[in-house]
């Protein structure tokens, strides 16, 4: 079993579509087990995203990401790293596939919908950033 971190970002919240979102997860055998709605500050986007710092989008993305609430969540299931970044699709939509969270719904490389961690350790860290240990019930 793998646990990955999902963000359903403020595009998603603002959009309405946390709940296609969810049952999207559910539906491919995605447990969720930990979730909260939060508003993050941009000292913690920047600390979110900073392995991306030195590129040209990143004060773009971290103020986006500060522009609304988003929902966290711990998903849990077998391959759930790479299963979850297969259902939400490629980072640019239109380079997404058929039936994906972001082709389906994104509007922008940028304003893509949700975020999944892309290995272990990632997951790890982010899970870690958002939740203490008692909070993932997994
Ligand atoms: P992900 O793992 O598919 O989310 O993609 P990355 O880790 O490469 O990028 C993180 C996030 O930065 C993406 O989900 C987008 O929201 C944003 N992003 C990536 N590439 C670009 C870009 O070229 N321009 C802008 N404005 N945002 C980008």
């Amino acid at each position: 079993m793998e646990k990955t971190l999902s963000i359903i970002k403020p595009d998603g919240v603002a959009r309405g579509v946390i709940g296609e979102v969810i049952k999207r997860l559910e539906s491919n055998g995605l447990k969720i087990i930990a979730m909260k709605m939060l508003k993050m500050n941009k000292a913690q986007a920047e600390s979110f995203y900073s392995v991306h710092k030195e590129r040209p989008f990143f004060q773009s993305l971290t103020y986006f990401m500060t522009s609304g609430p988003i929902v966290v969540m711990v998903l849990e299931g077998e391959n759930a790293i790479a299963g979850y970044r297969e259902i939400m699709g490629a980072t640019d939509h239109r380079d997404a596939a058929e039936g994906t969270i972001r082709k389906d719904f994104a509007t922008d490389i940028e304003k893509n919908i949700v975020h999944g961690s892309d290995s272990p350790e990632t997951a790890a860290s982010e899970i870690g950033f958002f939740f203490n240990s008692y909070e993932v019930t997994g």
